[in-house]
């Protein structure tokens, strides 16, 4: 078995614009697997099939294929004539050491000129195998599932099918820029919008010098991580402590995390803008910590003019830790650091902030400037995946740190 068939579902609802979803389905695939041997990748009636080369285990592609958005699910397949007896004879074959309590057959014809419908195929081949093998046919509850898909020359057969991770091909709805801190939940937000076929530029505030470069070395490891699910990241690190300590010294405590955020949002935006981003996306939650009341969100969300975007917004602290788990982001997120913000947050902050006042107590910062500033001195990393220098198999980063020149 040396192909794997590749199903999509929500890309086919796609109407007019089904064939450029499909393209770019095929792209990112071959992105997945530019490091291992695939012979290709290539769209055929309806699937995709991926043709493995000699040295490519079918659990590596499989797992590049887990991480490809737009997947519905796929099979480890073989690939033979359009005949039934080689068809029959090459599955007997496949199982010889098989043995099942029950099975069934199930066919999908993409080329209706076949002259037999799906469920005489059904019957015949399954026929077939039943007095070969003495399984019992169940049509319900069967242990295998022998799977056939007649193509116009050629068919295709697979036992059982994995689940793919759904959503729609990165890149088919556009780019957003995450604010991804080092903590649970951003990366959880970042990879909810990639599901949706978003392309996610990252920004991380950090308060290097002041404090350790350890929320820097968390964000890239989290940027690393999320780059497996759409090949190329972008990551910008902005400085952030100067600000916040200007901030400290003209504004009241209780005011000063509402200002911090709208002051990263308008960074944010600024950096989004730049990259042709159409949207901020945050881990925000509401009523998570003072910060994200009602009154807080609706007043930080003001300063931009990008549409602001929390897709954890109604989610329990347990069930974003579920995800973070499952995408492997927790253990990342829970390495101790010093986030830009609990250095300079004060102990009680205001949970209901008014807009007038948070705008009247920014008049007399430098906003502006603190923008300009920030954009200026932003260090941009790119991220890669799989990295170009070798196949390891490990997202790679090939860094661009020089400040500012983006
Ligand atoms: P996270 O929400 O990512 O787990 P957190 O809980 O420490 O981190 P919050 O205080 O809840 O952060 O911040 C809310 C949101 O604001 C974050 O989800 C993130 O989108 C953004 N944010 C906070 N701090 C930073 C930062 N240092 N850099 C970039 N974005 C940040
Ligand atoms: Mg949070």
């Amino acid at each position: 078995m040396n192909s794997i068939v590749v199903h999509y579902q929500e890309i086919a609802l796609k109407g007019k614009t089904r064939p450029w979803f499909l393209s770019r389905l095929v792209r990112n695939l071959r992105g997945a697997v530019a490091d291992l041997d695939v012979r290709a990748v290539r769209p055929l009636m309806g699937r995709i099939e991926v043709e493995l080369g000699p040295g490519a285990t079918r659990e590596e592609v499989g797992d590049r294929i887990r991480r490809t958005f737009g997947v519905a699910n796929f099979s480890y397949a073989a690939r033979t004539r359009l005949d039934l007896d080689v068809l029959t004879e090459q599955i007997l074959r496949e199982l010889r050491d098989r043995t099942c309590q029950s099975f069934r057959v199930s066919v999908r014809r993409a080329d209706k000129r076949f002259p037999m419908t799906s469920p005489e195929v059904e019957r015949e081949v399954g026929g077939r195998i039943k007095s070969a093998r003495g399984w019992k046919v169940d049509l319900e509850n069967a242990e295998l599932v022998v799977h056939i898909e007649l193509l116009t020359a050629e068919a295709f057969y697979f036992f059982g099918k994995e689940r793919g991770p759904g959503g729609l091909p990165t890149g088919t709805a556009g780019r957003v820029a995450c604010l991804l801190s080092g903590g649970i939940d951003s990366p959880v937000a970042a990879h909810r919008m990639m599901r949706r076929g978003c392309s996610v530029t990252f920004v991380h505030f950090h308060s290097y010098p002041i404090l350790s470069r350890a929320s820097q070395d968390k964000a890239r490891q989290l940027v690393t991580l999320l780059t497996q699910w759409q090949q190329r990241s972008r990551l910008y690190l902005v400085p952030f402590g100067d600000i916040q300590q200007q901030v400290v010294l003209a504004v009241p405590a209780p005011m000063r995390v509402v200002v911090y955020r709208r002051l990263m949002m308008r960074i944010a935006e600024q950096i989004a803008r730049a990259r042709g981003a159409q949207a901020l996306v945050t881990g925000e939650v509401v009523g998570q910590v003072a910060s994200q009341t009602l009154e807080n969100l609706a007043v930080i969300g003001n300063v931009a003019a990008l549409p602001i975007f929390r897709p954890l917004i109604g989610m329990d602290k347990e069930e974003i830790t579920a995800e973070a788990t499952k995408l492997g982001s927790y253990p990342i997120s829970i390495i101790p650091d010093q986030d830009c913000c609990t250095l300079f947050t004060p102990r009680h902050p205001q949970t209901r902030a008014r807009l007038a006042q948070v705008e009247s107590a920014e008049t007399v910062l430098p906003i502006q400037e603190f923008v300009e500033q920030a954009v200026r001195e932003a260090v941009v990393e790119d991220f890669q995946f799989p990295g170009s220098v070798s196949g390891s198999g490990e997202a790679r980063r090939s860094a661009t740190r020089e400040g500012g020149r983006w």
